[in-house]
């Protein structure tokens, strides 16, 4: 079945409906998409420069200390080469863990999994420059001392102080990066991956201690020493406060305890909680948060989940009854989300965020289009709740293999009515053959533009399986939509 919903009662379809009356808080203005956009581009340009800027750094350390004029041979080329290598190598490290602090300018700048996409991307590099620095120093030193790379290493462990804590962080690094790999990664689970990730920092802690008692770069009253000390510490700083404190303190402060559980199909539940202050979470319509319930069997996971609805801040009225709560909706994908089935009202939750750039905050133009599928629906519904849009200029588009698959369905035609917006439902199987297309085998020769028709002057969200949301948005480039108007939430890992 597809089926376009009017916009409005008693309106026709593409005709928008009068403003809310009384609501406006939804006045669009151009401009101010307009300067947040291009405040959104420019912190990510500064990230890229500053990027390249640490990595030219920490060659420059070197060439600063006399590197240059120090190669007289090809001994001391080896050991130099073997000396960039650790410099740039270490500097790539600290740079994947600043990129996984959850830094809010990296977050608010290119979103959290696209941080994370690049965290991923430095870690071959990254491991491949610190063998590439015990190779080439064990060799380079080797052959100042007329031993061969093996015995030079033995010789390092054995009678240089701090060495031996080199080979393990080496040893740790190369167990952290190989578990990461996507072939590797995917056949275990996700805790398992987690807790040998937690390892890198073990690996950072156990590879310090030889960069500051090795070698003259780092040698005491220098202030290369100063400089990779306060890149130490401030990494080291951002990650306790931004990883650990903050979590924490987001915890206590809104002390959210879960209210009721309401089934919404068969494998889907919303889950309601109470808390304190969660007038300083709205705004966050389809961000997510990640979530620990601390019931037993459950308190050592923690799961991303994005909100479902706005916060409700509490009674407007004296004669409103209506309580603080805030709403996720989780899929059962997994023994972790199906366990969240039985939750007790009372259970307390430990929260860390709100992540991500699923916000208005990744606007950019005073148009937009919501496209999700399945459990990828629901951010979308919050997402509609709170982004700023005057009536007629927000179009969303639920796919489903049956109307019972358009979660929270119910709820999003009544924002669409009240906000303006025209609602597509796209139901239906697949087609069984021909082209591979995210619409019903009863749509699949129409084209994104026949629902959108302006579509490429438009904000573009998409949540939904991988595979279909990766036809949505090949199908929303070829119609004209630039990567910076393409926001995509991925579900999986
Ligand atoms: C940004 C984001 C927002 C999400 N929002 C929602 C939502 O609103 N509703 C919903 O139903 N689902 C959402 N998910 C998916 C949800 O987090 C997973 O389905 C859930 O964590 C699965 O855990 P499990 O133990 O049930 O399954 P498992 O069998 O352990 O895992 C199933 C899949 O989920 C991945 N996964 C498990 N734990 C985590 C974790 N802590 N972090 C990242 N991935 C994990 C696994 O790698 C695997 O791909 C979201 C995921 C992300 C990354």
């Amino acid at each position: 079945m597809n089926s376009q919903l009017l916009a409005s009662p008693g309106q026709r379809a593409g005709t928008p409906p009068s403003p809310h009356r009384g609501d406006t808080r939804h006045n669009p203005t151009k401009g101010k998409f307009a300067a947040q956009h291009r405040r959104r581009m420019f912190r990510a340009d500064l990230l890229t420069v500053a990027l390249w800027a640490s990595l030219a750094a920490a060659l420059a350390l070197w060439l600063a200390d006399g590197g240059v004029s120090s190669v007289g041979n090809a001994t001391q080329a080896v050991t130099a080469v073997g000396i960039l290598a650790g410099l740039a190598g270490m500097d790539l490290v600290i740079l994947m863990l600043l990129l996984a602090a959850r830094l809010p300018f990296v977050d608010g700048a290119v979103g959290h999994d696209r941080a994370l996409e690049f965290h991923r991307k430095l870690g071959k590099p990254a491991l491949y420059l610190l063998l590439a620095h015990g190779l080439l120093l064990a060799t380079g030193y080797g052959m100042a001392e007329g031993l061969n790379p093996v015995s030079e290493a033995v010789a390092l462990w054995v009678l240089v102080p701090d060495m031996w804590l080199a080979f393990v962080s080496m040893a740790l690094f190369i167990a952290v990066v190989v578990t990461s790999l996507v072939a590797v990664r995917r056949r275990f689970p996700y805790e398992f991956w987690y807790f040998v990730h937690l390892l890198t920092y073990l690996a950072v802690a156990t590879a310090l201690p030889h960069q500051f008692s090795v070698g003259g770069l780092f040698a005491e009253g220098t202030w290369q020493r100063w400089y990779w000390l306060l890149l130490c510490i401030g990494t080291g700083s951002a990650l306790a406060w931004y990883r650990i404190a903050k979590p924490v303190i987001a915890t206590y402060r809104h002390q959210l305890t879960v209210r009721r559980v309401v089934r919404v199909s068969p494998d889907v539940v919303s889950i309601e909680m109470t808390g304190l202050r969660l007038n300083e979470l709205s705004g966050n319509g389809g961000r997510f948060f990640v979530w620990r319930f601390l019931a037993p069997g459950m308190w050592w996971q923690a799961h991303p989940f994005s909100l479902s609805a706005e916060p409700q801040v509490g009674p407007t009225s004296n004669r409103s009854s209506r309580q603080p709560s805030l709403r996720i909706t989780v899929r059962n994908l997994g023994a972790g989300s199906a366990r969240l089935a039985s939750l007790k009202p009372g259970t307390k939750v430990a929260i860390e965020g709100p992540y991500g750039v699923f916000s208005t905050a990744a606007r950019s133009r005073d148009r937009v289009v919501m496209i999700g599928a399945g459990i990828g629906i629901t951010p979308l519904r919050a997402l509609l709740e709170s982004t700023p849009f005057a009536p007629g200029q927000a179009t969303v588009l639920l796919r489903g293999s049956s109307p019972e698959e358009l979660f929270l369905g119910q709820e999003i035609l009544e924002l669409c009515r009240k906000r303006g917006a025209t609602l597509f439902h796209l139901t239906g199987p697949r087609a069984a053959h021909g082209r591979n297309t995210w619409l019903p085998a009863s749509a699949d020769s129409s084209r994104l533009r026949d629902f959108v028709p302006d579509i490429a002057d438009a904000d573009v969200y998409v949540c939904g399986p991988t595979a279909w949301a990766g036809q949505v948005l090949a199908e929303a480039k070829s119609s004209g939509v630039r990567e910076e108007q393409l926001h995509y939430e991925r579900f999986d890992w």
